[in-house]
């Protein structure tokens, strides 16, 4: 068959182009290998929301009395946990489904391989697009450590399978993946160990911001081990160092969660003369690769590794084929770690902003001056930083730790994206008692 568009791959990249260029009448055909969501809806993002927000709820009925909630035989049901973020997913996909079929993308479900001329291979079929996005996806990076594939050793999709809580859960990787497992299992009651190679945990997050989300989980029961290279498993025990002696851990259950890799392979990405690499598909801003038609978005570019990012950067492809031009702005894209507390950040740090030449003024407030925060937050710590540039007060970065900031980066997101300045900001009205206000008050202390 032939078609205007064809999209490889079904996750938060792909059903968003698919239905995008469906809607604006281009015949558009999808192949998806496994289930419709991609990783996002059927091993990522959403499941993992639904299991942290379980184990958030069990957490606030245990340390409920400050509000004056006391609970007699409390449980932690994980199956029923388990239960519900099933039916969360089946709704999901059924949606996905639903939005298919309203705007008549063809579905087919197969293993795709690309071909010259934009032909795309399935299941013994031959079809053909004027343009192809491809967008595959990532897997775990699972490093080459001894021991790394025995038994009791997961990665962040088998954990979200588990229905049995471990005695002991051994986190390898203090990134975000592994800061979320480890709140999760931690605000049950599961002792958890994170070994981290480096002197800190989440490395692309502001220093401050790591280490008030490092002291809160701390706090949950969660011991970590920075500087910690793990060096073999072996029946159960993790043997790490940290350069000078030899540590060993114990845990029923091991996380590996030491990044990602995109999805490169056995797509004939090789005889195409496509330039890209195991670290991804390289594009230019636009999701454009170096052959004319085929283009990419989501973590098969290596870039991000967000699933709104890459909705974002299918949206982007779909406009530039339609005629408009669009392109990524990846320093304006917000990321959120969906710990208690939540960390939600978009921009430049001030680290960053440095780097690039630029001279740079920040503030920063603690959530607790705010009611809202203390009324629902009393013994979480948090803050929000805004990083300025000093001579125009142009708006750099803003970055949180603090419950509720994921529902609060959008409004920073979108300060950064249209530019205001510090008198329009002034002029926004922030309602009362909302912990948004916070973000207000920083930009007022500092100018
Ligand atoms: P990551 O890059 O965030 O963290 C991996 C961590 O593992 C790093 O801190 C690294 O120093 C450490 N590490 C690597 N090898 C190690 C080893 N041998 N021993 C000990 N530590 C080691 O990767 P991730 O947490 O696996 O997440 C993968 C990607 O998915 C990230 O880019 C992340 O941002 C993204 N993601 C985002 C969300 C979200 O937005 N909430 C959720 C999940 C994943």
């Amino acid at each position: 068959m032939k078609y205007d568009f064809a999209v490889i791959g079904g996750g938060p990249a792909g059903y968003v182009a698919a239905k995008k260029a469906a809607s604006a009448g281009l015949s558009t055909l999808l192949v998806e290998k496994e289930k419709l969501g991609g990783v996002c809806l059927n091993e990522g993002c959403v499941p993992s929301k639904t299991l942290l927000q379980a184990a958030k709820t069990y957490h606030h009925a245990k340390h409920g009395s400050v509000f004056g909630v006391e609970v007699e035989g409390l449980n932690f049901n994980f199956v029923q946990a388990h239960a519900h973020k099933n039916q969360v997913m089946d709704r999901m996909r059924g949606g996905i489904a639903g939005l298919m079929k309203k705007y008549k993308v063809e579905v087919v479900k197969g293993e795709a391989v690309l071909q010259s001329g934009l032909r795309i291979r399935v299941n013994g079929e031959t079809h053909q697009a004027d343009d192809v996005l491809l967008c595959t996806g990532s897997s775990p990076l699972i490093p080459p450590i001894s021991g790394i594939d025995s038994k009791g050793v997961v990665d962040s999709s088998g954990i979200l399978q588990l229905e049995q809580l471990p005695e002991h859960l051994i986190v390898i990787g203090g990134g975000v993946i592994g800061c979320e497992f480890a709140c999760m299992y931690a605000s049950v009651g599961i002792p958890v160990t994170v070994l981290e190679t480096l002197p800190e945990i989440c490395p692309s997050l502001d220093k401050d911001i790591a280490a008030v989300l490092r002291e809160e989980l701390i706090k949950k029961g969660v011991d970590f081990k920075l500087n910690a290279r793990v060096e073999a498993i072996e029946q159960n025990y993790v043997r790490f160092t940290n350069g000078v002696d030899s540590e060993e851990v114990r845990g029923d259950l091991i996380l590996v969660a030491t990044g990602r890799k995109p999805n490169v392979n056995n797509l004939g990405l090789e005889e195409l003369g496509l330039d890209f690499d195991p670290r991804g598909v390289r594009t230019d801003e636009r999701g454009a690769t170096n052959i004319p038609g085929l283009w990419a978005a989501g973590d098969v570019t290596g870039q991000a590794w967000l699933a709104h990012a890459a909705s974002r950067m299918a949206e982007v492809v779909v406009h530039n084929i339609l005629g408009r031009d669009d392109m990524i702005r990846h320093d304006k894209m917000p990321a959120v770690v969906y710990t208690s507390p939540e960390v939600a950040v978009v921009g430049l740090t001030k680290e960053d902003a440095e780097a690039r030449g630029l001279h740079v003024k920040t503030g920063r407030i603690p959530m607790a001056i705010n009611a809202r925060y203390l009324a629902e937050n009393p013994k979480e710590a948090g803050f929000c930083k805004v990083v300025m540039e000093a001579e125009t007060n142009r708006l750099l970065g803003v970055h949180m730790v603090g419950g509720a900031c994921s529902e609060m980066i959008f409004g920073a997101a979108a300060l950064l994206e249209t530019e205001l300045r510090e008198q329009e900001i002034e002029e926004i009205v922030f309602p009362h008692p909302t912990t948004s206000e916070v973000m207000k008050d920083v930009f007022m202390a500092v100018r």
